[in-house]
């Protein structure tokens, strides 16, 4: 499978009142055509912070954004906010952003907001794009004529498919969905998932899938890069991820997931994520880590290839004790 995107060193660091947050640091991935990529971590990791990085969507407080975001081969952190606006997002990386409901403009017909990105990237007139909106409200199962209608009138289900309608409309190869079932009920997130699937599958498209639902994952990843504290400390195929994580935080997550078939006992992670202001010295698990040992507390393990495409921070597998 060919490279879709390549990301090297990428750093997104903040400025606030306390200090500069380390929200993305030294993060690196690739993601193959027609692969989706699963980035699982607690709630304020760094993976939302990630995915605007991708897609340039930054607030104003930003410290540092460097690295490489290779789009088909070509470093689109190069360009300009301009040129990227018009060349990459929405026309290459789309995304799905987290809540429907706050995705959609109340006061806008849906179809017209569906239509929008074709009007402004692609130039596109608005009768043309408005009936591109419902050919794609179909793809994602729902009723053109939903398009007539404001956003109150449409299930949170239905707002979720206008908002991948959305995403899809102006052919981009590789969509980031950030928590697309979180505000949703169990079967409305299974439709969803298998909504993706198909159109995945029909569109040839590459996912990035972040979430902090490690079950939700199984269905969709083919690898799955677990988040923390900033950084991705593993990046694993998914057959393995979920029987035999290797990173001890990502042990720890994994032990903290139920399972309908066995009553294992469920697992906590003891302490609190640390601050991305002052993270801990050396690995930044350490301070929760059951295996941490002089080494931890000093030096920060670099990535250890277990395999093609599989990495693990940890100082246990530099060292052979895994
Ligand atoms: Fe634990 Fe050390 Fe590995 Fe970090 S490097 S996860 S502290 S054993």
């Amino acid at each position: 499978m060919s490279t879709v995107l390549s990301v090297k060193n990428l750093r997104l660091y903040f400025t606030t009142r306390k200090g500069v947050v380390k929200a993305v640091d030294n993060i690196s991935f690739d993601l193959k055509k027609g692969e989706t990529l699963a980035i699982v971590g607690e709630s304020g990791c760094g993976k939302s912070s990630l995915a605007k990085a991708l897609i340039r969507l930054l607030p104003r407080n930003v410290h540092t954004y460097s690295g490489e975001i290779l789009i088909d081969g070509n470093d689109v952190m190069k360009l300009s906010d301009e040129m990227f606006r018009r060349l990459i997002r929405w026309r290459k990386i789309s995304m799905v952003f987290q809540g429907a409901q706050n995705s959609l403009n109340p006061v806008l017909k849906v179809g017209f907001q569906v239509a929008e990105p074709l009007m402004i990237h692609n130039n596109v007139s608005r009768e043309d794009a408005l009936a591109e909106a419902k050919k794609y409200l179909r793809l994602v199962g729902i009723h053109e004529s939903f398009a007539e209608r404001y956003p109150f009138e449409l299930s949170g289900g239905m707002k979720q498919r206008a908002v991948i309608a959305m995403a899809l409309i102006t052919h981009p190869e590789i969509i980031i969905l950030d928590e697309p079932t979180s505000a949703l009920d169990v079967i409305t997130q299974a439709n969803i998932i298998n909504l993706l699937k198909k159109i995945k599958n029909e569109l040839g498209l590459s996912y990035i899938f972040i979430t902090h639902d490690i079950a939700v994952t199984s269905e969709l990843a083919d690898r799955v890069a677990v988040m923390y504290a900033g950084e991705i400390v593993e990046i694993s195929d998914a057959d393995e991820f979920y029987y035999r994580p290797k990173h001890p935080y990502a042990e720890k997550l994994m032990a903290s997931v139920p399972t309908l078939r066995t009553d294992k006992k469920l697992e906590f992670i003891p302490g609190a994520p640390p601050s991305l202001i002052n993270p801990p010295q050396g690995c930044r698990f350490n301070p929760r880590c059951p295996y941490a040992f002089e080494k931890c507390l000093k030096e920060s393990p670099p990535p250890y290839e277990v395999k093609s495409g599989n990495i693990v921070r940890c100082w246990l597998y530099h060292e052979g004790k895994r």
